[in-house]
């Protein structure tokens, strides 16, 4: 395999840059661009070992830095890899990865290093993929879920799946090809109870993957309620800035304002609407047809009252609007006098959450709250979750290959049909982990991956 090398940090000024280089001649290539201080050579550096000195395009120096070695198998890519730090400046860090290309070493493509690394058996698909979910993760469960993922969780949960179709296979097999043996007579009884647990077990995985998702994209999020509620006033709390014009004029926020926010462990992607009420001005009208959008599209709606007025009809309208939606009635200005009837709220949206956009902890309350009305506090991160479209729709199929070997079962088929199905099942599965992936579903995952990754 050749040896490749990129920029491995963002293309922006900083305090360093790395470029790195991988393959059987990484020490080589390194060695023609980096002089070490000490003048021994670089290809004489052994794995986990760094130096310090000068780095040269030819005779023309270039900067100085430092050089850390890792030998095959003991790296990222499971090759010989040579990392050059230079200063983190935008053009020096192209003239090194240039003299790396100058000394033989070719660009790498995006997500190469991964992919060697998958290829040369370091990870498998499941922990690649789960190496950009760490650099995407916005908040700390999304990253303690790509960590676990990344150690395997999710690949060990598919190989514990495929297991417990092989063992339904190889039950089916024996029994056909020596049916006069002592192997177990495969019945009906043993066949819908086997496959039960392996449908319960994709049922687990594939509910966990819409819950995931919120975690993994954010929960949309529309706020709504009539004027001068205060939902600018929440929306500048949740993110911490002065977006929202917030004024004591009803109908201010004209514009939807639209925002991705991290508050504890949820991502938001919070839409400040504007108040829902009928309306001649043109503009707010606008407003009022896009917030309507906004709410079918919702994940969840905070809708947004105020606890020193009395329900009036705007409210009601809001309400009745609601329905059918994930809502979360919430209650603002608690710092001022209770007006509202909370019991009648209550009744019609369900449990109201008390607060007082005005107060910091504000934000923690409700992204406890959030949490709790999705459930999203009792999902096992840890216990290997499907973390994108790709493991879902391998999933799906090995579900629906399972469902039909299900029905053949019920509708009295022979157990080679059966077995038929199963295989079509374990081979989605082991695409889903990665031990059968073609080179186009390996080449679409990497596709997504950055350059130096
Ligand atoms: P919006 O029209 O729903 O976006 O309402 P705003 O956020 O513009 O707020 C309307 C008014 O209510 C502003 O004067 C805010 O300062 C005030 N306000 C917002 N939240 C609170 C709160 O929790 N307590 C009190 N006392 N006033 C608030």
């Amino acid at each position: 395999m050749s040896t490749v090398c990129a920029i491995a940090t963002p293309p922006a000024a900083g305090g360093i840059s790395v470029i790195r280089i991988s393959g059987e001649k990484a020490a080589e290539i390194a060695d023609k661009v980096f002089r070490t201080a000490s003048g021994s050579p670089v290809t004489e550096l052994k794995g986990y070992r760094a130096a310090y000195g000068k780095i040269y395009d030819g005779e023309e120096r270039l900067d100085d830095g430092v050089v850390l070695m890792f030998r095959a198998p003991h790296s990222y890519t499971g090759e010989d890899v040579a990392e050059i730090s230079c200063h983190g400046g935008i053009y020096v860090t192209r003239r090194v990865l240039a003299a790396c290309i100058k000394a033989g070493a070719e660009p790498a493509g995006a997500g190469e290093f991964t992919k060697r690394a998958l290829l040369n058996g370091k990870m498998s698909l499941t922990q690649a993929e789960a190496v950009t979910d760490i650099i995407n993760a916005q908040s700390g469960q999304l990253l303690s879920c790509s960590n676990s993922q990344r150690e395997g969780a999710l690949y060990r949960r598919a190989e514990a799946i495929a297991d417990m179709i092989m063992e339904v296979s190889a039950q089916i097999s024996a029994w056909i090809d020596y049916p006069e043996d002592d192997t177990p007579v495969v019945t009906e009884d043993w066949l819908r109870e086997k496959l039960s647990a392996v449908k319960a077990e994709f049922s687990a995985l594939l509910s966990g993957y819409d819950k995931g998702r919120l975690i993994r994209e954010g929960i949309s999020c529309a706020i709504v309620g009539k004027p001068n509620v205060g939902k600018s006033t929440l929306m500048n709390l949740l993110s911490g800035e002065e977006r929202s014009i917030v004024s004591d004029i009803a109908g201010t926020t004209r514009d939807i304002v639209e925002e991705t926010i991290s508050i504890g462990d949820v991502v938001l992607k919070v839409a400040d609407c504007a108040g829902i009420r009928e309306t001649d001005d043109a503009i707010e009208k606008i407003g009022v047809e896009i917030m309507l959008k906004k709410l079918n599209n919702a994940d969840l709606v905070l809708a947004v009252f105020d606890s020193s007025r009395p329900l009036e009809e705007d409210d009601m309208t809001l309400i009745e609007q609601l329905s059918g939606k994930l809502v979360i009635p919430v209650v603002n200005k608690c710092d001022l006098q209770l007006t509202l009837d909370t019991v009648t709220l209550e009744n019609k949206l369900g449990r109201a959450v008390y607060i007082s956009a005005r107060l910091d902890k504000t934000a923690d309350i409700l992204s406890d709250e959030i949490k709790s009305r999705l459930s999203l506090d009792k999902l096992d991160m840890q216990a290997g979750v499907l973390a994108n479209e790709r493991q879902r729709s391998c999933m799906l199929r090995a579900a629906d290959a399972v469902n039909e070997a299900i029905n053949a079962v019920e509708l009295g088929l022979t157990p080679d049909a059966v077995g038929v199905m199963l295989e079509q099942a374990l081979d989605a599965v082991y695409e889903l982990s990665g031990r059968k992936a073609s080179e186009e579903v390996i080449s679409e995952v990497f596709k997504r991956f950055c350059v130096g990754k």
